[in-house]
């Protein structure tokens, strides 16, 4: 297998990709084998040094709008499908999510999203209200904006666009053969279309997804693929927390070693994507800094939707053990 993998990295780093079968042999990597985990992350992050460069990309969300949500996603806390007993509110004020914003400037963030639970922008007036909120904190702070409201369309992706955001998160959480196991309310096509619709508008792209949704590692090498497919150049990496009173709560955590292979894999089939650290990824417990080493070059710090996320300063000094820069 160490000679698999060396081979492997060799093709990557001439410039060729990795077909589907490969990253599936890949996936074969006993987890208990740590000598050869090692090789795979060491070929992982001389991939990620050659092609993504030695910069890390660390962004912070606000969930603006939680809970109520009209959609099934089977691992969602905010679905009113589910009795998670999530906290649920409308859109924040301007005051509250500048001061989230101006905290996350002040940990050095450089991307900041306001996330808002639901199936899209709901209409022309929620839709105004964001883009009045990120034209002001395109005034106010020196942050890079994000934005993820789900299910959007091309002309509210355009008036997301002129309001001063720069990048639209939508993930595909999933691989499209597996989708309709964790969502049935939309589709993954809607996903899709989104993505189009945000492109065409200008914005960049951030889109990954969920490992742990009980998928094999066909589908998850498949979503790999399928996102590599999209052309986008962030992807988040989100490691399922199974939620108490989610059809999804007695799911089982990804071992720690799972997920660092996973992600290692990742990076052969995204070579110069910012594969980042979202979610879930506390399942890794004391094995997190590994990631940055065999892989990882981004992270989503702090706290995430519903679940308390990283701590901004443990992230960085992670990340400059590596021997990234922020
Ligand atoms: S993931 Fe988004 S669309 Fe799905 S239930 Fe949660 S908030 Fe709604």
């Amino acid at each position: 297998m160490k000679e698999f993998i060396l081979k492997l990295k060799e093709k990557v780093l001439e410039g060729k990709s990795i077909t589907f079968d490969e990253a599936l042999k890949l996936t074969k990597i006993d987890e208990s084998n740590i000598e050869t985990l090692n090789v795979l992350f060491e070929c992982a992050n001389e991939i990620r040094k050659k092609f993504a460069g030695n910069k890390a990309d660390l962004c912070t969300i606000v969930n603006a709008k939680s809970g109520k949500c009209s959609e099934d996603c089977k691992y969602c806390a905010q679905s009113a499908h589910h009795n998670t007993g999530v906290v649920e509110y409308d859109l924040l004020e301007y005051d509250s999510i500048l001061q989230k914003a101006l905290e996350a400037q002040n940990h050095g963030a450089h991307r900041f999203s306001l996330v808002t639970s639901g199936k899209g922008i709901d209409n022309d007036e929620e839709l105004e209200k964001l883009a009045i909120i990120y034209e002001k904190l395109s005034n106010d702070t020196n942050l890079k904006l994000c934005a993820s409201h789900g299910i959007i369309t091309y002309n509210q992706a355009k008036r997301l666009r002129s309001a001063g955001v720069s990048m639209y998160h939508h993930n595909v959480e999933t691989s499209s053969s597996h989708y309709k196991k964790i969502c049935t309310s939309h589709t993954y096509e809607d996903r899709i279309k989104t993505i189009e619709n945000v492109k065409k508008a200008g914005l960049e792209v951030c889109c990954g997804g969920i490992i742990g949704l009980d998928e094999n590692f066909e589908e998850r090498i498949k979503m790999a693929f399928e996102i590599k497919s999209l052309g986008v150049k962030s992807v988040p990496v989100n490691v399922l927390n199974p939620i108490k009173g989610t059809p999804f709560e007695s799911l089982t955590v990804l071992p720690p070693m799972e997920i660092l292979k996973t992600i290692a894999i990742l990076r052969f089939i995204l070579p110069d994507s910012y594969i980042r650290y979202a979610g879930g990824r506390m399942a890794l417990k004391d094995k997190q800094a590994i990631g940055f080493m065999a892989g990882v070059n981004a992270a989503l710090t702090g706290n995430y939707l519903t679940t308390t996320g990283s701590d901004a300063e443990v992230d960085k000094i992670m990340i400059k053990d590596a021997g990234l820069i922020i």
